[in-house]
């Protein structure tokens, strides 16, 4: 009996099609490993051709990898026309690449540096909804997720670019969310805390492949940030995602998640 009810349990993404960005790694490739899990189909949209090819062959047809630049209005464009043609919808666009910032302090700050940094924080966020929105309004609706960060709450907490351009996410999810509430698009953001996945051990100056010691280091010392007392998991992200796709997050939208352990309640 339970198998039947197992069986019979919702798939929350089925029929539905997803465009993720920063998909190879991390918090994106986690979150499009759940919603192929939940009956979605996926475009993997990255600048890590090896680890997207890979694991769009490891989930199979229901995914696509697709080369894309976020800094690249074309590339974001060439996603979401992906999605469409060849599943004819797009019901979910997470808006997740991203790097970490460039270093404090602001007096030796390359202004290059912080436009590269932007670009690929803030304005992909902006190109990614701008590209989403008109599909998602032909079709009657859909939802957007953009990746913030607890660092977009509290100042201090990071290098202040990173800090600068998550907060501006938030707000332009909040101004995106006015703007197209009236076309049935809900716009979320979510503001993680500290995730063990490879872009944190760069912004702590960590090689980029951490070997299984420096990960437990960095998952140690992340536990010790969160009041209760973990390392945050991709996981843990993704299911915010999902819950913001979702129907049932239908009367949701403008609002920035926080799935952080309790690190900004303090
Ligand atoms: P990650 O490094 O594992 O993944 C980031 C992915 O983005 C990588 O696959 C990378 O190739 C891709 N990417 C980078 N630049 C790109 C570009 N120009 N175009 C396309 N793709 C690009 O890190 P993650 O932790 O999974 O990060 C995902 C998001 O979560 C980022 O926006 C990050 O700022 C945010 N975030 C992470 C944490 C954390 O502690 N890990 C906390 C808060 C927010």
């Amino acid at each position: 009996r339970s198998q039947g009810m197992r069986g019979k349990r919702r798939m929350r993404m089925q029929g539905k099609v997803a465009v993720i960005t920063g998909a190879a790694s991390g918090i994106g490739r986690r979150t499009a490993e759940r919603v192929v899990e939940e009956g979605g189909r996926v475009i993997l949209a990255d600048i890590q051709d090896a680890a997207g090819q890979r694991l769009a062959e490891t989930l199979g047809e229901a995914t696509r990898f697709i080369r894309c630049d976020v800094t690249r209005e074309a590339d974001i464009a060439a996603a979401v026309a992906l999605a469409e043609r060849i599943w004819g919808r797009l019901d979910l666009m997470f808006n997740n690449a991203g790097r970490p910032g460039v270093p404090d302090p602001i007096e030796s700050m390359p202004a290059e540096g912080w436009d590269e940094a932007m670009a690929v924080l803030l304005r992909s966020v902006m190109l990614g909804i701008k590209h989403a929105a008109p599909v998602m309004t032909r079709q009657g609706g859909g939802a957007i997720v953009n990746t913030a960060s607890v660092a977009g709450l509290i100042p201090g907490s990071t290098a202040t670019a990173y800090s600068v351009a998550k907060s501006a996410v938030i707000q332009l999810t909040k101004c995106a969310a006015l703007e197209l509430a009236g076309q049935g698009v809900r716009v979320n953001c979510i503001c993680p805390g500290v995730i063990a996945t490879p872009i944190f051990g760069r912004s702590a100056g960590l090689p980029t492949q951490l070997d299984a010691k420096v990960a437990e280091e960095a998952a140690r010392t992340a536990a010790g940030m969160h009041p209760l007392g973990r390392e945050g998991r991709a996981d843990d992200i993704a299911d915010g995602v999902l819950y913001l796709a979702d129907d049932r997050a239908g009367f949701v939208t403008g609002i920035a998640l926080t799935i952080d352990g309790g690190l900004a309640a303090g």
